[in-house]
């Protein structure tokens, strides 16, 4: 190794890492109700090169469980000895909602409207603190891992701020099947990460309290690409063999034309057309069904998986994309090119597959 390349040790709270080398650093953030202390967990890799530092972040809406699962295969599969810069992994941003099942921390807040938060504010102002002090500023990159909420799935997706190039290129490293340019709200990770000149990708993949294989390993590869193409991995970004991603910037969302139960006709990844059946929504004896018909031309990005609905519930979400012809072709090649690679864990459904029509 070039020894002037060689990395420096990375301090951070109470531990200081040496290169080629990884710790575990636990952050106190406040106290429990029952007295006990609430710490932040986080794992450094430094690496045994100079390089950026970024971080990987899961669960800042506590139920959002896929990034803790997305960093635990990370970890695995990457070291520090072959890393060039560091790596924060943070698999529990939401300590208190984690633990409770719950987006929100136990006062109800958002943990992503809190930012940038306070060390003397409310919980989840401390908590947003603690992770920006010890987390956000030290990085040049974050990417964070969310799911949709508790009985809806999302088809895996980029989020990322319009008109960046440098955030444009770093989404198409990923490789998700779509990314969707969506404005930033103010107290978000992403907007103070965009206030300070920190670029981040948000994924949004799966659904809350759940893990499911294909929104494990898109989150996985896309990260491992990332690496790749900054160069903190000495690996072939695929980008040659990805296809170039879908591109949105504007959805719609479809709602139950009815109360009652609902029959799907269609599931995210799917393309659809003007007037195409998405679902049938009827009675409890199945009398008096209504359609529900797309309104556009677009590709599903989000469904929701509970077949129970009230009037008005959002069922489907619909992004408007370009070159619509070859979208489906698209997905599809990404859901076959991960179940040809080897499964690292037991067979789950690659898709969602509840019941459909
Ligand atoms: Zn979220």
């Amino acid at each position: 190794m070039d020894a002037g390349n060689s990395n420096e040790p990375f301090a951070i709270h109470d531990k200081v890492i040496a290169p080629g080398t990884s710790a575990t650093v636990s952050i106190p953030v406040s106290q429990h109700v029952t007295g006990l202390d609430s710490s932040l967990s986080l794992k450094v890799f430094n690496g045994a090169k100079r390089g950026a530092c970024i971080f990987v972040s899961g669960a800042i809406h506590g139920d959002e469980i896929i990034g803790a699962a997305v960093i635990q295969r990370l970890i695995e599969q990457i070291s520090p000895e072959m890393l060039s810069g560091t790596i924060i992994f943070a698999p529990v941003v939401n300590i208190y909602g984690f633990v409770s099942h719950s987006r929100y921390l136990p006062d109800r807040r958002d943990l992503n409207r809190s930012f940038p938060g306070a060390e003397r504010g409310s919980l989840a102002a401390q908590l947003a603190h603690c992770f920006l002090e010890n987390v956000i500023d030290r990085c040049s990159l974050g990417i964070d891992i969310h799911s949709a909420a508790v009985h809806r799935y999302n088809l895996p997706q980029i989020r990322i701020a319009s008109g960046s190039p440098y955030l444009s290129e770093l989404a198409m490293a990923f490789g998700a099947p779509i990314i969707i340019e969506s404005p930033l709200r103010p107290g978000s990770m992403r907007a103070l990460a965009a206030e300070r000149e920190t670029p981040m990708l948000l994924l949004e993949a799966g659904e809350a309290l759940r893990l499911d294989r294909f929104a494990i390993e898109v989150g996985v590869a896309g990260v491992l690409r990332v690496l790749a193409h900054i160069g903190m991995i000495d690996a072939d970004d695929g980008l040659e063999e990805v296809e170039v991603p879908l591109r949105s910037s504007r959805s719609t969302w479809v709602r139950a034309p009815r109360g009652g139960i609902s029959r799907r006709a269609c599931k995210s990844g799917d393309v659809v057309r003007t007037g195409e059946l998405l679902a049938m929504v009827g009675g409890l004896f199945g009398e008096d069904p209504e359609d529900l018909v797309s309104p556009i031309d677009g590709v599903v990005i989000g469904h929701a998986t509970l077949p129970i609905v009230n009037q008005g519930d959002a069922m489907f979400h619909i992004a408007e994309v370009e070159g619509l012809d070859h979208a489906g072709k698209h997905v599809n090649s990404i859901v076959e090119a991960l179940a040809a690679s080897a499964p690292p864990f037991p067979a789950t459904p690659l898709l969602d597959e509840d019941e459909v029509l």
